[in-house]
């Protein structure tokens, strides 16, 4: 209601001057204003519309000229906003119902008193204020539900569409006049995440008096058939009685939040390059088999480590992008040999796991272990380079002694070092027995770092000898490790320990510094032997280290032994590996003076190319083709290519690893010059080789 104190003005519209008069007495005795006086509607259109507006409308019904009181009130009405009452002798029904289509605020019959005239104007006063602050209100609903970001939509008790707001009209993508009447399942259709249908709240709430909040994944269907992720909340509408009338759902589209979520799972989850599942989601999926096969365990499944060979060499020599392209190739190939229910992840690097749920047997795990391998040692072709790769595959059955994932992955990795030392391209399967070795090896390999800590090493020298007059010319110098608890251990066992651990730097050094005091020791002993050469293995591991030229003359400077005394042995993998660092390394080596012996030659890489882009001065022919060479044809040709190529690029060949006098006469009748071998000695200590040079000399 305004709050002005002035007076309410009133505009009589009456066509009897006297009848009028009489009103304007009555009115203005009861202390209102008059507006004016109006004679006919079009008059009364005039002045209502004229400014200032009067507060109401007395209008008589019956007026002089074209347009009666009903005809000029739904004309001012459907203009502005001011409560108007009839006045009229007449009471026919019909005028009433014509009247009533302009919804007067009162109605007054003539001739009236002056208590139901005021009464009259009072109540249609006071019924206009209120209905104008309904509309206020109900302006003011519907911009705050227009400008919400959640979708409203309300039904009457049958559940059939009252209201729907903007927002609920984009998501449902229904228009809201085709809305309005229908039942709420038409425009509001919601399914779980399998697309079962869910009942909406609003039934709930109408039932119940209150929705339950929906299932988290809730899909809205809209009219195109689209899936929009939702949440909502229902409630009832009440009027003041209490009673329902009606109920409303508020819900919004959670596209945007279900996205980033499942954004933050794929990140946690999944590996960026290949998009598989990574070592955490794997872990989750293993360990859930786990625990049930713990409860039936006649549930058979498997996983297989899978770890490609040679991806290394791959990486450092082509780079990553190849690397990663490998990788990606892999994967593929990987996943084309499973079955959808089977599970393959990265673990980071070049690992693979693979989880194969329900084997009919372990038949069949081994067949698919044999498909991969197969599938991934056909040549990749990836930007113009022809890859060869293969993987070692280590296998695990699962069993109900396992508790957990991590234990069987451990154990499959176990034996996918197995398949690796078995030679790669292969699988084999975890049994106790590699778990004992493992264990041993753990031991081992504490020990062995102690004892290289603590030099407890020793150092066999096993002469090289000329065979046109069976005199020594050398010694390769051979590491031995005597172990406290174990005795002697080979360095077929300790050295490829030594290599994986790291060790192996410390280790050579520590032999390669012994080995260049000793031989001079001899050499100043037995002045006649002052030729006496001494052989070193570098493992390859070196050959990443920045100073190995500069440990070499630092081990030769402190041992006041000539460069020309010190030949390093290196094997064909480390000239294959190390492409980039090791001409350079070579190249100093040779220029102080030092011979470089290729040894184990024939056993590496089968490219020959290498050969002569670095300065070889020979080439140890490995023992695995001596042994036997006078019985075994194929090796005796192996063995005199190999001469006749040394000869060729002017080296030296020594045949390794000579044991009997037919070998020896073999190796003769090829014409080489060298060999190392049992036939003559075996590794000797210190004291024996004094010895033996005491009685040559
Ligand atoms: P390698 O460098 O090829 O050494 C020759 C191996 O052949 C030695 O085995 C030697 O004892 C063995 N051998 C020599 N003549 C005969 C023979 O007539 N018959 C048989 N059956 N074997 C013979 P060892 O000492 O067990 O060494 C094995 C391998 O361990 C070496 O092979 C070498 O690769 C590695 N190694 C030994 N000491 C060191 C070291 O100080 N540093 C590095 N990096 N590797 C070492
Ligand atoms: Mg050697
Ligand atoms: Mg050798």
């Amino acid at each position: 209601m305004e709050s002005s104190l002035a007076p309410t003005s009133i505009l009589i519209v009456e066509d009897e001057g006297l009848i009028a008069l009489d009103i304007e007495t009555h009115l203005l005795n009861l202390g209102y204003q008059i507006a004016g006086i109006a004679e006919t509607g079009r008059l009364a259109i005039q002045r209502a519309l004229a400014s200032p507006p009067p507060d109401l409308i007395l209008m008589d019904i019956r007026l002089k000229g074209d347009m009666d009181g009903i005809e000029a009130a739904s004309e001012i009405s459907a203009q502005v906003d001011i409560p108007i009452v009839f006045l009229t002798a007449f009471s026919d029904e019909n005028t009433l119902n014509k009247a009533k289509l302009v919804s007067p605020f009162a109605y007054i019959r003539k001739p009236f008193d002056t208590a139901d005239l005021h009464i009259s104007i009072e109540i249609a006063l006071q019924k206009h204020c209120s209905e104008k602050i309904i509309k206020q209100q109900k302006n003011w609903l519907n911009t705050v539900l227009e400008s919400i970001g959640d979708a409203v939509v309300t039904t009457d008790n049958d559940g059939k569409i009252t209201f729907v707001n903007r927002v609920a009209e984009s998501i449902t993508q229904w228009i809201k006049s085709e809305t309005l009447g229908r039942p709420i399942n038409d425009v509001v259709s919601l399914v779980d995440r399998d697309k079962n249908s869910i009942e909406n709240p609003i039934f709930q709430a109408l039932r119940t008096g209150q929705g339950e909040p929906l299932p988290e994944g809730t899909l809205l269907i809209t009219k195109n058939q689209q899936e929009v992720p939702v949440e909502d909340s229902a409630v009832l509408i009440l009027d003041d009685t209490q009673h329902a009338h009606g109920a409303v759902i508020v819900f919004r589209d959670v596209s945007e939040r279900v996205a980033a979520k499942q954004q933050l799972f794929n990140h946690a989850y999944y590996d960026a390059l290949t998009n598989l599942p990574n070592r955490s989601l794997f872990v989750d999926r293993l360990q859930h088999l786990v625990d049930l096969n713990r409860r039936y365990p006649n549930c058979q499944f498997a996983v297989l480590f899978v770890d490609l060979d040679r991806f290394k060499i791959v990486n450092d020599s082509l780079g990553h992008p190849i690397g990663d392209q490998l990788l990606i190739a892999a994967a593929k190939r990987l996943q084309k040999c499973l079955r959808p229910t089977d599970t393959v992840s990265r673990f980071g690097g070049d690992e693979f796991a693979i989880l194969l749920e329900q084997c009919p047997d372990f038949e069949f795990v081994y067949k698919l272990a044999d498909r991969i391998n197969r599938e991934l040692s056909v040549p990749y072709h990836l930007s113009n380079y022809n890859l060869f790769s293969s993987a070692s595959i280590g296998i695990v059955q699962g069993q109900s002694q396992y508790e957990t994932a991590e234990d069987m992955v451990r154990d499959a990795d176990i034996a996918m070092y197995q398949a690796k030392a078995n030679g790669k391209g292969r699988y084999a399967i975890f049994d106790d027995a590699m778990h004992t070795q493992v264990k041993r090896r753990l031991t081992l390999e504490n020990d062995l770092r102690q004892a290289v800590s603590d030099n407890a090493l020793t150092i066999h020298y096993q002469p090289i000898v000329s065979l046109a007059d069976s005199a020594i010319v050398g010694f390769e110098a051979l590491a031995r490790w005597e172990h406290p608890e174990q005795g002697l251990i080979s360095p077929d066992i300790f050295i490829p320990i030594a290599e994986e651990t790291g060790l192996i730097v410390q280790l050579d050094q520590w032999v390669l510094r012994q080995a260049c005091q000793q031989i001079k020791v001899w050499q100043d002993r037995f002045s006649a032997k002052a030729k006496l050469g001494v052989s070193v293995n570098l493992s390859s591991y070196h050959f990443s280290q920045m100073d190995v030229v500069e440990q070499v003359k630092q081990a030769l400077a402190d041992a006041a032994l000539s460069a020309a005394s010190l030949r390093l042995e290196l094997t064909e993998s480390t000239l294959i590996e190390n492409t980039e660092s090791v001409a350079q390394i070579l190249l100093e080596l040779k220029n102080l003076g030092i011979e470089i012996y290729i040894d184990d030659f024939g056993t590496g890489y089968s490219s020959l190319s290498y050969l002569h882009k670095y300065p070889i001065s020979t080439l140890k022919i490995d023992r695995s083709f001596i042994h036997h060479i006078d019985s075994n044809t194929d090796q005796f040709e192996i063995v005199r290519t190999i001469i006749i190529l040394a000869k060729a690029l002017n080296m030296t060949a020594i045949a390794e690893g000579v044991e009997t006098e037919e070998e020896i006469e073999a190796i003769r009748g090829l014409g080489c010059e060298y060999v190392q071998g049992y036939y003559f000695h075996r590794p000797l200590t210190c004291n024996q080789v004094t010895t033996l040079l005491e009685n040559c000399s």
